[in-house]
């Protein structure tokens, strides 16, 4: 029977849910709980299907994968296999990247506050490019260049004044925000001639613009694409300053509740192409190459997370309390944005739903809750709860909180199962940890 949910989900002859042609049930007895799965199918599906898009409209284009929402090797080796690029935002992203043999001329270096150590590491791996967020890291970069004799190729980040309609938390594109340069209150401006004028260690190949987050809509894509293309007419007759690049970021919605109505993720791609070329024959501007940056929308619908249920306490007349063996350890995004899942028992996710209840994390915090709301059949102890679409800043947000060891990740395709992360031990949590007594 079919499972209308998430790229190969499946109910099996068993009545299980099934992902990437595997039993969950199968994989929480194999792997133990709580467990992320992903959907290797999906994630493939979802990368091929942007570059698809930019190579039918017969564009040069990047599609460079958003890491923070999930990094770890496997994940770098598999964007490294669909061609894609990477983006990380630290060191600790960027030494995964070397450790997962990621093409270093495709890993672009993201952040707001880069340290002299991070852009280093860098530049010894001599990687694709650098993204400017600020006049200090334009000074710093230079005088580490200056030092080492390199040139990098670099990006300057500009806030185009876009309110994207998102959480505040994750709205990035607006002026008052802590990344990037300010397109039409001057900054920007300086930051280009400030790099332009040190030719001899930047290669100032583009902009970059993220206007946000989980957004369902193109407009401020395309708003942020025109304004940046106005802005670039400006300084190519002010500043003869041609961008080779323009990068449009991430931030492409995804469905994790029914209520939740994405575009196809082509979609965006579509609309802001057909405006920067528009922009382009109109205003006689070369074609530049179009790069973006998605995270969720590469891997957040390929994961779920299975749980096992425990204790339930029931509050007569408010609501039925269901714990689960994780929760805002593995999964903050409830408690850190009011983010919204879906859930269902693996054992039979179609099962005639008799009951609302509340899923609860074991964390010692009465803000650890994963769902407030779920409709499901009579649930009892010991059976395994799939929460879906769980793969973007889920493990990567993940905390060892009450020193709960994080749990373990494993990818599903064609039938097979491989575990990617192994799930830590308590001797992993102390593995820090120093006497204060001399024993
Ligand atoms: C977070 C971020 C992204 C990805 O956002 P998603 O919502 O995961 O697609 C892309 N670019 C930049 C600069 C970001 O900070």
């Amino acid at each position: 029977m079919t499972f209308e949910r998430y790229g190969t989900m499946n109910v099996n002859e068993k009545g299980h849910l099934e992902v990437g042609g595997v039993d969950t049930l199968k994989l929480a007895q194999k792997y133990g709980t709580p467990l992320y799965v992903y959907d290797v199918a999906l994630i493939r599906d979802r990368a091929r299907g942007f570059k698809k898009t930019f190579a039918e409209m017969e564009i040069d284009a990047q599609v460079a994968y958003a890491s923070k929402a999930f990094s770890s090797i496997a994940i770098y080796q598999l964007m490294a296999e669909e061609d894609l690029s990477l983006d990380v935002v630290s060191g600790g992203e960027l030494y995964t990247a070397i450790k997962a043999n990621f093409p270093k001329e495709r890993i672009h270096f993201h952040g707001n506050n880069k340290t002299a150590e991070e852009l280093k590491m860098a530049l010894d791996y001599d990687i694709g490019c650098i993204v400017l967020d600020n006049y200090d890291e334009i000074t710093l970069l230079q005088k580490l260049l200056e030092e080492r004799k390199q040139k990098m190729a670099v990006l300057i980040r500009v806030t185009p004044g876009i309110e994207a309609h998102t959480h505040d938390y994750i709205l990035t594109g607006q002026d008052d925000s802590k990344f990037g340069f300010g397109l039409t209150n001057g900054q920007a401006e300086k930051a280009i001639q400030e790099v332009l004028a040190a030719e001899e260690q930047f290669d100032l190949i583009g902009l970059h613009c993220h206007i946000g987050s989980q957004i369902f809509e193109t407009t401020g894509f395309v708003m942020a694409a025109h304004r940046i293309m106005e802005q670039l007419v400006l300084w190519r007759d002010s500043l003869g300053f041609e961008s080779k690049v323009l990068n449009l970021g991430g931030g492409f919605g995804v469905r994790y509740t029914q209520d939740d109505q994405p575009l196809d993720p082509s979609e965006y791609v579509r609309q802001i192409v057909q405006e920067v070329k528009q922009m382009a024959i109109n205003h006689r501007l070369e074609m530049p190459e179009i790069w973006i940056e998605p995270g969720r929308s590469l891997v957040g619908e390929a994961g779920t997370t299975l749980y096992k249920i425990g204790s339930r306490k029931e509050v007569p007349g408010i609501r039925d309390y269901v714990a689960v063996d994780g929760g805002m350890n593995d999964n903050i995004r409830p408690a850190l944005y009011e983010a919204q899942y879906e859930a269902v028992l693996a054992k039979n996710p179609l099962g005639k739903t008799e009951e609302t209840v509340a899923i609860a994390g074991k964390c010692c915090e009465s803000g650890d809750m994963l769902i407030w709301d779920l409709r499901l059949p009579k649930a009892f102890s010991e059976e395994i709860l799939a929460v879906f679409c769980t793969g973007a800043y889920g493990y990567s947000m993940a905390s060892n909180y009450n020193r709960i060891p994080r749990p373990a990740v494993v990818f599903v395709e064609d039938g097979q199962d491989k575990l990617v992360i192994k799930r830590e031990s308590y001797a992993d949590l102390v593995r820090n940890d120093l006497s204060f007594i001399e024993v």
